[in-house]
């Protein structure tokens, strides 16, 4: 099997790193090594699968004076659980650095270390707010993009703006649409239309639960938060269609005027 890479972009705070972890959680369920590659300043991608904040790329890079050729492999990647490997690139101290370059230099090093073709699965989450810069990086590593929304504007406007990135990037080699997850949704109210109109789809409704909230807070995946694998499921039934294969288009972005006409007075 070819490696799946995908990048998982979409507004602060709407559910990417949720989203991310249980989704590579899920591929490593199915028997795939993944990695999973957290690219937040956040840096809490990956924290209900190590348990834990492991060290960031740019803590480490910092100690090691920046110089990147003495930073050893196993220095920024760190085991986590059903086999799935992690990488938080961090970020610089608020309001000082460009976050975008710690997320450019992690891909450069992930590159020497090999690793894009170590794994069956590799899953970027990434802050979506601005894909400007670095934070464009992943979507020239990726294959396809998952972009999280919920039935919201602000949500929708940031991923029109992704939409719009993934056009320009696709032109030099960079990953296609896979489609939008909403999150927080117990329906496709706002986000299917949207995904309709700019040539995608929706690819799952993920509802508001609080098992899934308290996963978080007691740095758990769903799949141990419920052992029985229901509150886990609309994972393990997204990574099986990922791994069969979805169809990837380049999206057509809504123009910002247009979008804010038609969702801006809600
Ligand atoms: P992001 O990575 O986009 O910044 P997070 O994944 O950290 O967002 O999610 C933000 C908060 O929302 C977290 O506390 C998380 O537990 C909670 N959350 C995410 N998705 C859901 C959901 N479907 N139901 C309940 N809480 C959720
Ligand atoms: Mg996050």
């Amino acid at each position: 099997m070819d490696m799946l890479k995908i990048a998982v972009y979409g507004k602060g705070g709407i559910g990417k790193s949720t989203f991310s972890s249980n989704l590579s959680a899920a591929f490593g369920r199915a028997g795939k090594k993944t990695i999973q590659v957290g690219c937040d300043p956040k840096h809490d991608s990956t924290f209900t699968l190590t348990g834990d904040l492991i060290p960031t790329v740019v803590e480490v890079l910092s100690a090691a004076k920046f110089k990147s050729d003495e930073i050893e492999r196993d220095e920024i990647i760190f085991p986590g659980k059903y086999g799935v490997d992690c990488v938080e690139a961090g970020g610089p101290p608020a309001g000082a650095g460009c976050g975008g370059y710690v997320v450019g230099e992690t891909v450069k090093l992930l590159e020497k270390f090999g690793v894009y073709n170590d794994y069956d699965v590799m899953v970027f989450d990434v802050l979506g707010d601005v894909v400007c810069g670095g934070f464009s990086a992943p979507l020239q590593h990726s294959e396809q993009v998952i972009i999280v929304a919920t039935n919201d504007f602000d949500s929708i406007f940031a991923a029109n703006r992704i939409a719009t990135a993934i056009g320009i990037k696709q032109r030099s080699g960079g990953g296609t649409l896979a489609g939008i997850v909403a999150n927080r949704a117990s329906n496709a109210e706002l986000v299917g239309p949207y995904a309709q109109r700019i040539g995608s789809v929706c690819l799952t409704c993920i509802p508001e639960n609080d098992s899934v909230r308290k996963s978080r807070l007691t740095a758990q995946t769903v799949f141990e938060q419920d052992p029985s694998g229901e509150l886990g499921r609309p994972w393990t039934a997204l990574a099986a269609r990922l791994l069969d294969g979805v169809p990837l288009v380049v999206p057509t972005p809504i123009p910002e005027r247009e979008l804010f006409k038609q969702l801006g007075a809600d």
